[in-house]
């Protein structure tokens, strides 16, 4: 989301409410694992943010970006958003079937007991191109490095930071325009993060921040525009990107992941 939506200051969350996150980062993990068994050639986007809302729903939970922002003239119509090969980010799931070699990125937010967990993944449709596996790898690996960064006494800017000059050293881009989220009470809470900056500026991280951790990664350049439906951001260039996304607690121990099981 952009910087703008964001409000309020940096709640930190008790070691309850950092449980709480879990249990609504574990379902939205389950909607993510069953989506992905889903995912092959010949499948509606729309099937699979269909069996989301199945795992969501059958957990008494809430979908996160459904109806997101309230008020807002285009509310987002769907619980995932799903951007395939060039989309970068907050695509509408609808009819467009899957096809070999499509990338497919699958974003998730799952509200329970009033507390938000938010993931997102990349997955290999079929058998893709080595280039294309190659981007999956370096933004996943990317988010590992991000999430490696948020300890207690570093400062915001070191994660911005990993993520960027971790991804460059390969050839590719991050948008200025988005980024990572506190997140907890609300999907988006201050912070803004994003996946670019200076180490060892902003904010210094304290236990009980709570983050959403997410690099876009994109092949091409970084100019963006946003399609005619008011979700869809894909890069002027219409190169392939990936973004891979996870909730985590900063605690005395070191980052804590709230939406990975094992
Ligand atoms: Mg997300
Ligand atoms: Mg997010």
């Amino acid at each position: 989301m952009n910087i703008q939506s964001l409000r309020g200051g940096v709640r930190l969350k008790s070691a309850a409410e950092i449980e709480l996150m879990r249990e609504a980062g574990k379902i939205n993990f389950e909607a993510h694992m069953a989506m992905r068994d889903a995912v092959r050639p010949g499948v509606a986007t729309i099937e699979l943010d269909a069996i989301a809302a199945q795992v969501i729903k059958r957990h008494g939970a809430t979908p996160a970006f459904l109806g997101y922002p309230p008020g807002s003239r285009h509310p987002f119509p769907a619980v995932v958003t799903v951007c395939i090969n060039e989309e970068l980010v907050h695509g509408i799931p609808g009819k467009r079937v899957l096809k070999e070699g499509d990338i497919v990125t699958l974003d998730c937010g799952t509200e329970y007991k009033g507390y938000v967990g938010d993931s997102a993944y990349t997955w290999p449709v079929g058998k893709i191109s080595v280039e294309a596996e190659h981007l999956l790898r370096v933004t996943e690996d990317s988010l590992t490095e991000a999430i490696s960064k948020c300890v207690v006494g570093n400062r915001l800017g070191d994660v911005s930071h990993a993520v960027e000059s971790f991804v460059a050293r390969f050839g590719f881009t991050v948008p200025r325009e988005y980024g990572g989220h506190g997140v907890g009470r609300q999907m988006h809470e201050d912070p803004h993060i994003p996946n670019w900056g200076e180490p060892g500026k902003g904010i210094q991280l304290r236990r009980g921040m709570t983050f959403a951790v997410e690099p876009m990664v994109m092949m091409g350049q970084r100019d963006l525009m946003v399609l005619n439906d008011h979700w869809t951001v894909v890069p002027k260039d219409r190169k392939l990107c990936a973004h891979f996304e996870h909730t985590i607690a900063v605690t005395d121990d070191g980052p804590d992941v709230l939406t990975r099981f094992d």
